[in-house]
């Protein structure tokens, strides 16, 4: 039976651009084997209407998999792919057995990673998962999702050995085998096939209870010629279903990540889907037979005999040739694939035609809504953003409130988080910025839909690693082009990962032998230059750059060769980083400091301790918003005189930086001077304190060279509050320092005043710092 027309007339040819460019494939599966150990009466391979395993090898010969993997790295290569996924799949990859599994692992990883990172998989039933195959997943990297339907009396309903007998106890044999922390590296999730004879809770807890980092949960196969099970007669009884699991999901606390549910509530905030079966994302996906023949989509089996063939393989025929096939190439094509009532649909973008095999119908083909249409709709309806979110705190601008509390100089809790808020959100707007590159770049779009599913589901991850003072500093630099690294987006998108501890598998950049998480740190590699791989766990992550791995567990005692944690210490409900690791620190115009050793780290956080704690003890004022606002302290190097230096960056909020010093004392003084012109940055960026165009100076009496109003407001700002410190200390040194600042500040304020300069915002922001200093007298 020839494929059915389902293509429109649109601009170009589908699976090509205009210019004629066929739209590349990243991800493979490769059917290893073509028999199955079980013969699940749900399988789309052995019990739906295609029967073409029949004329398949039972194990694809080891030159096919050459073929194979040369294929793959000639499309990566043309098409400058940065990572390509392969799954090995079946029939039941295990019954390759543990010496073929090995030879192809490793003839894939020899012939794809010299051209890209490889991220291999395994789709496995586990019945025959042993601790010798265990061990050559675990020493190739590959990462193996199980089937499982649920409880014993679930999985028994379809999943079983040939002669009736239950499958259960092997399956579960598995999974506590991928649970040992030997093969956890392994262990990538569990996939469970809706049944709705099964209670949803107790399918959602006999799958949870197997400890898996991810879960999806895939609705049976099914189209228009073979609709599904409708159960009790209820019009939506999938979506019902899913929404049992998913309210209690939610009342869980969503503790692992499901992927239809995540993919909903991200596409819900606008961000992409993580899977084929909902969104309008591009399916860039192609299948190698056991034989060598590339086929399409293998759920396209369940449509019809001969559904998946395209007449191709990998002996004749480039990836290109696959990729440019009608049937593949209209399921890249998004919105224009659709039939016209999904066009039509109000959700089509969240919902995007459901699974392609669900839409067949024989006499029109695929141009239809799919079979579950009426459930997808509920389903998508139901699953939206959390309305429960407590709302952020005003982002947009400081109100004349907080405005006022900040020309004080001193400024309270409140006031600094608004403007930490204020920070965030700027943050935020760079990104969203950057999105339409970063999307467009295949190594950074990952990233920036890892981060925007995780905005969705684990905001405070996200969060965390937005409040750090080099992620604006580095987004800064992409928008301002001084600096464009957007593969960096990986390392932001991971590092959010790594505080979510959701699993996610991305490439990442390596910088001068390092590749840097915000937040965590970065890990040392033998490779100086280029790309690694990334994996993320519950537990932590890995990086991998060819043979190199390192495997780190953040707060494990003990650190693996090649980690460099971020020293930390805690401050005001988050910590304060000893920043000697970020490649964007070097932002001061002074010589930062490389990688502390163990014991000068350690002086450097006992001093921080101390000097933070003295600005608490003696500056009150002063203490909240140093609490609030400060996250990172980079150390610089000493300065060739001996002179104490100290810097802060606007594009670098939250973040100061010091040379060394043994006086706990003139530390102390420094934190509250830089943090001083952080806060004014803040201010600066949303609000107008002086007219920009005026090009006039004014004498200040710290500093010989006249200074724009910028330079004077910084200066002033800052020595207000060093005033304040030594107003608060005893004897005649003491007072005689704070006369000196006290002095400056007055001075200063005066010149500013009179200059005419400020707007009337800026006015009352310098009467407030001179009520201030009024009111000391
Ligand atoms: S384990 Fe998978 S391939 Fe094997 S019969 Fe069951 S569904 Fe089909
Ligand atoms: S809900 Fe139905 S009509 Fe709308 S996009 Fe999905 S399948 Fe098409």
């Amino acid at each position: 039976m020839s494929p059915p027309s389902l293509l429109r007339s649109e601009p170009g040819t589908p699976g090509r651009d205009r210019a004629g460019r066929v739209a590349p494939l990243s991800q493979y599966v490769l059917k290893l084997t073509s028999r199955c150990d079980l013969a699940c009466d749900h399988c789309y391979v052995y019990q739906h209407p295609d029967q073409s395993w029949r004329r398949q090898p039972h194990v694809m010969a080891p030159s096919t998999v050459s073929a194979t993997a040369r294929r793959i790295a000639e499309h990566a290569a043309a098409h400058r792919l940065g990572a390509v996924r392969v799954v090995l799949h079946g029939g039941e990859p295990l019954l390759a057995g543990a010496d073929r599994l090995d030879a192809t692992a490793a003839e894939l990883r020899r012939r794809i990673e010299p051209v890209a990172r490889l991220d291999l998989r395994m789709q496995s039933n586990g019945v025959l998962l042993t601790p010798a195959i265990a061990d050559v997943l675990v020493a190739h990297d590959v990462k193996v999702g199980i089937s499982l339907d649920g409880d014993l009396a679930a999985n028994d309903r379809h999943r079983r050995h040939a002669n009736g007998a239950s499958s259960h106890a092997a399956v579960r044999r598995a999974l506590a085998l991928l649970r040992r922390p030997a093969y956890r590296p392994s262990y990538a999730g569990i996939l469970c096939t809706v049944d709705l004879a099964n209670d949803p809770v107790r399918v959602y807890e006999a799958v949870l209870a197997e400890q898996p980092p991810h879960v999806d949960f895939l609705l049976p196969h099914a189209n228009w010629d073979r609709p599904p099970e409708r159960g009790d007669g209820t019009a939506t009884p999938y979506a019902d279903w899913l929404l049992a699991v998913h309210r209690r999901w939610l009342a869980d606390g969503r503790p692992v990540p499901i992927r239809l549910l995540e993919s909903l509530l991200a596409t819900a905030a606008g961000g992409a889907s993580r899977t084929e079966a909902v969104g309008l994302g591009p399916a860039d996906l192609v299948v190698v037979e056991t034989d060598g023949t590339f086929e399409q989509v293998d759920s396209l089996k369940s449509a019809f005999d001969g559904a998946a063939a395209t007449g191709l393989d990998v002996f004749r025929h480039r990836v290109d040739d696959a990729a440019a096939h009608p049937m593949i190439a209209v399921r890249q094509i998004g919105l224009a694939g659709l039939c016209a009532t999904c066009r039509a649909c109000p959700v089509v973008h969240r919902c995007g035609g459901g699974l392609f095999a669900h839409r067949y119908r024989s006499g029109n083909g695929f141009d239809n809504p799919s079979v579950y249409c009426a459930d997808l709709r509920e389903l998508i309806d139901a699953v939206s953003v959390p309305a429960a979110e407590p709302p952020d705190p005003p982002t947009d601008a400081l109100g004349p409130a907080v405005l006022d509390d900040l020309g004080t100089g001193y400024g309270s809790d409140d006031s600094v988080r608004q403007m930490v808020a204020v920070h965030q959100a700027m943050v935020r707007a760079l990104l969203v910025a950057l999105s339409p590159e970063a999307a467009a770049d295949p190594v950074a779009a990952p990233g920036w839909e890892l981060l925007a599913a995780l905005d969705v589901t684990a905001p405070d991850a996200v969060r965390a690693v937005l409040a750090h003072p080099f992620v604006r500093r580095w987004a800064q630099s992409c928008r301002d082009a001084t600096e464009v690294d957007l593969a960096y987006l990986g390392c932001v998108a991971a590092a959010a990962a790594v505080h979510a501890g959701v699993e996610a598998e991305l490439v990442v950049p390596v910088r001068d032998g390092l590749v840097n998480l915000p937040t965590f740190g970065a890990v040392a590699l033998d490779t100086v230059d280029g790309d690694a791989s990334i994996s993320v766990t519950a537990d932590g992550f890995a990086v991998r750059a060819g043979r190199q791995r390192v495997a780190v567990r953040p707060g494990d005692a003990a650190d693996p060769p090649g980690w460099r944690p971020v020293r930390r210490l805690p401050l005001g409900g988050h910590h304060l980083l000893l920043e000697d690791t970020d490649p964007y620190r070097d932002c001061y115009g002074l010589p930062v400091a490389p990688r502390l050793d163990r014991v000068t780290a350690e002086r450097w956080t006992r001093r921080l301790e101390r000097a933070v704690h003295r600005v608490g003890a003696e500056s009150a004022g002063y203490a909240p918003g140093l609490r609030a606002l400060l996250r990172a302290v980079v150390p610089l190097r000493p300065d060739p005189t001996g002179r104490q230096r100290s810097a802060a960056a606007g594009a670098a909020f939250g973040a100061v930086a010091v040379t060394p010093t043994p006086d706990d004392a003139a530390l102390a003084v420094l934190l509250v001077h830089e943090v001083q012109h952080l806060k004014l940055d803040a201010v600066l960026d949303v609000a107008d304190l002086f007219d920009r165009t005026d090009p006039r100076t004014l004498t200040v009496p710290w500093r010989d060279d006249p200074r724009p109003v910028e330079g004077a407001l910084h200066g002033v700002y800052a020595h207000l509050a060093v005033a304040d410190v030594w107003r608060t200390r005893p004897g005649p040194a003491a007072a005689a320092h704070h006369r000196r600042y006290r002095d400056w500040t007055v001075e200063a304020l005066e010149a500013l005043l009179g200059l005419g300069a400020l707007t009337p915002t800026g006015d009352r922001f310098v009467r407030r710092m001179r009520e201030t200093v009024d009111g000391w007298s």
